[in-house]
């Protein structure tokens, strides 16, 4: 069996041609581990073969809009579909903290539309299965099935209080998901041998001096540097480094290709993809 992973949104909160918001899917055969679920995430996940009643699970790693705009739409469509697949509510966990709330609040301006859809078809709403976890900085399972593990550790998005990164572990190897977060420790120990990192990235140190004094400098603070993310990749063993999140996304070869330098010039020597949607990395 392989594992693949596939990028089902690279861009940020600024809208951006191609390119949904947050999102990865982890596949390991009939295992599909949905984390995030930004702008357009249903419309990827059609595009990649993974329907919605599929899903396995799906993984929060903070509530910042662009990494959950797109929740209920996940939520609705797959309820609506369910007298054909009858795929049950899916189980969302999320570390805890704003997350639940959020989740458990998502669906309330839908409520007339799934009054209406009662009436109709579905027989009962849509239901929530939210599990929460608590944040820590050690790694901790948070979810199993068979040979699939999924872990997770706090990491740096601060002033973001609960903010985490996960690791998937199959038989093929290891997968990292960062979420949003400064270049960190915990993502460092976690991403440890592993053969896919998924890591948000940022030209923090390229662009230092034209955001300087502007809203810019603030929001590159709390996310990661490309050039300090080399150096981890390289510390942390990472066979493949994939780039998402991309800040400020890049429209065509030759800015994609200033993420790479960027990365090199920290260190790392292994792969290295700068992502696009639908891009897909298989282990195993
Ligand atoms: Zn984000
Ligand atoms: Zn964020």
């Amino acid at each position: 069996m392989t594992t693949t992973v596939t990028l089902t949104g690279t861009g940020v909160p600024i809208p951006s041609p191609g390119r949904a918001g947050a999102g990865v899917l982890v596949r390991y055969g009939p295992t599909a581990l949905q984390f995030d679920a930004g702008r357009a995430t249903v419309m990827r996940l059609t595009e990649a073969g993974t329907g919605l009643h599929e899903l396995s699970a799906l993984f929060i790693t903070h509530v910042h809009s662009d990494h959950v705009i797109g929740l209920p739409d996940v939520v609705m469509s797959r309820w609506i579909q369910d007298h054909v697949w009858n795929s049950g509510p899916l189980t969302i966990h999320a570390p805890e903290g704003e997350a639940v709330g959020f989740i458990q609040r998502m669906l309330d301006p839908y409520s007339a539309d799934i009054a209406l859809r009662m009436e109709h078809v579905q027989p009962a709403p849509p239901e929530l299965d939210v599990r929460a976890f608590a944040c820590s900085p050690e790694a901790r399972v948070v979810w199993s099935q068979g040979e699939v593990i999924v872990e997770a550790v706090a990491v740096h998005h601060e002033p973001v209080p609960d903010a985490v990164a996960y690791r998937v572990c199959t038989p093929d190897g290891s997968v990292v998901i960062s979420g949003d977060t400064r270049v960190c420790d915990e993502v460092e120990a976690l991403s440890e041998g592993a053969d896919v990192l998924v890591h948000e990235a940022c030209r923090t140190t390229a662009l230092h001096e034209a955001v300087a004094g502007t809203p810019f400098e603030q929001i590159f603070s709390y996310h990661a540097d490309t050039v300090a993310l080399g150096s981890l990749a390289k510390r942390a063993g990472v066979a493949h480094l994939v780039l998402t999140h991309l800040i400020p996304a890049p429209d065509d070869e030759s800015g994609e290709a200033t993420f790479e330098s960027d990365i090199r010039s920290g260190g790392y020597q292994g792969r290295i993809t700068v992502g696009r949607d639908l891009m897909t990395a298989t282990i195993g």
